[in-house]
């Protein structure tokens, strides 16, 4: 037989229903796995393995929906009494005292928590380089970087250090790393997870995703955390589907929009043509392909980086060293406290972004950038808008090239921030976008691509996924470490 700890929830569920495995053997295989790979990868931050073998034997026989499967969450997001820090020095030693919602979720799911996953510094960034745990390296080339910011989610999901994974996504940080490691990646409409417990980066862009070894995982993943919740007031009230029923082999008239601003200069040509034969064999198993505009592309980055920003720096100014974390030594009084504490506990890429948000919302720039890029926003969901009359879903690259080299875009945010270029626009829009591994570098690097719906509709996406992933064997594909 394969290796557990290689299987896919469902099928580690099939296996556990009829006794041919139990939790406990999945997760001791698991842990093992994570010592023997973890030291090259450096996908774990927090291993929580006695937990999570105590909790792996309790779930034995129980009939959660996720009973038994190992799950690992990006350090974001809150686990009651075990360490969550952003990967930021600000937050050493900081417990949460409450579970976040979708934590919640899980353990009443069954599921085991295994740890906590590498990520950028409150997931400031594409490449996982901005942690101060320092990078995790991707599978399928420990000199590259594994996206970001849910770079651990995603490694450890490519590596098999995980079964399944969670990550946030406020601008393409699920989708990006899942792209770049060969795995699936899926943010949900803004509203469909309750973000509570999710340490805030943009308040108004933030949803919670799964990251998964295939389409299937993340129709039953999305199924078990998402839901309205009253302790997150955008949270939306609408009945959750069972996605997993949205898993047909079947896109005959599905009308898929290409839109031609995102086929431009600067994206890779091994990428592209690996979208472009993605996109053909999906018209010639049925579905009907038109070409489509989305007009308002060029304004979408530099529209984030003010939204984000500004949001980041009203968000980030909880940390002060009074309630949470590190607190520096030998300050002379409370100010000199907070800017002690505030200028050692935040990495670079944090005070880079706290002081454009700041810039952007102080007086006199306030309309001039975030009033502005508040229009822009209005713009680029219009644009979406109209072209969702035209079509049921629109299939892009997820990130214009494969994974970059660790250190290669360290020292120039610009060209850091442009690798966002796909992922950004539906995060602005609110809607949902998966990635899913559609090809391979000359290099053996994996290419993604990245799917997008109309606001709540998550099953054509997994419609779509589904049929692409089961007529192709992308997916199955696994790095050697
Ligand atoms: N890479 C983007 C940024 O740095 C997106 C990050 C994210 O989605 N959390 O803002």
């Amino acid at each position: 037989m394969e290796n557990l700890y290689s299987l896919t929830a469902h099928k580690l569920k099939e296996l556990m229903t009829k006794g041919e495995t139990t939790p406990a053997a999945v997760a001791e295989q698991l842990f093992s796995r994570i010592e023997k790979c973890d030291g090259k990868i450096k996908a774990v931050v927090f291993n929580g393995k006695d937990n999570a073998l105590k909790n792996a034997v309790a779930s034995s026989g129980k009939n959660g929906r996720l009973a038994g499967v190992p799950v690992l969450l990006k350090d974001n997001i809150c686990v009651k009494g075990e360490p969550t820090t952003c990967a930021s020095k600000i937050l050493a030693g900081f417990r949460p005292p409450y579970d976040a919602t979708v934590t919640r979720k899980l353990k009443d799911a069954g599921a085991v928590l295994i740890g906590k996953a590498n990520m950028d510094e409150f997931a400031f960034g594409s490449s996982c380089e901005t942690s101060c745990y320092g990078p995790t390296k991707n599978p399928w080339d420990t000199a590259r970087i594994p996206g970001g910011s849910s770079g651990g989610s995603a490694a450890a999901v490519a590596s098999d250090e995980t079964i399944l994974a969670l990550g946030s996504d406020t601008g393409g940080s699920i989708r990006q790393p899942a792209a770049l490691c060969g795995v699936v990646g899926l943010k949900p409409t803004y509203g469909r997870v309750s973000r509570y417990g999710l340490i805030a980066f943009a308040s108004s862009l933030d949803q919670i995703g799964p990251i998964t070894k295939d389409t299937e995982d993340a129709a039953l993943l999305l199924s078990v955390i998402a839901g309205y919740d009253e302790m997150d007031s955008t949270s939306v009230d609408l009945p959750v589907p069972d996605y997993s029923k949205a898993l047909t082999k079947n896109v005959k008239g599905l009308r898929i929009g290409v839109p031609k601003e995102y086929f431009i200069e600067g994206l890779d040509k091994e990428v592209e043509a690996s979208v472009r034969s993605a996109v053909a064999l999906l018209k010639s198993l049925g579905a009907e392909v038109k070409e489509i505009s989305l007009p308002h592309t060029e304004y979408a980055v530099s529209t984030y980086y003010i939204v984000a920003t500004a949001e980041a720096s009203s968000n980030l100014a909880r940390f002060d060293g009074v309630q949470y974390g590190l607190r520096a030594d030998n300050a002379k009084d409370m100010i000199d406290m907070y800017i002690k504490t505030r200028s050692q506990g935040f990495g670079n890429e944090a005070k880079r972004r706290i002081l454009l948000g700041t810039y952007c919302l102080s007086t006199g720039y306030y309309d001039a950038y975030y009033l502005k890029a508040q229009k822009v926003r209005t713009k680029i969901r219009e644009d979406f808008d109209k072209a969702f009359r035209a079509c049921d879903c629109i299939i892009t690259p997820t990130s214009p090239t494969p994974a970059f080299k660790i250190g290669e875009k360290t020292n120039d945010p610009l060209s850091m921030y442009l690798s966002d270029i796909y992922t950004i626009p539906a995060n602005l829009a609110g809607l949902p976008a998966i990635s899913i591994p559609c090809g391979f570098s000359k290099e053996g690097l994996p290419i993604g691509m990245q799917i997008l719906a109309k606001a709540f509709d998550e099953e054509t996406i997994f419609r779509a996924a589904y049929t692409f992933e089961q007529s192709t064997e992308f997916y199955r594909k696994r790095p050697k470490i």
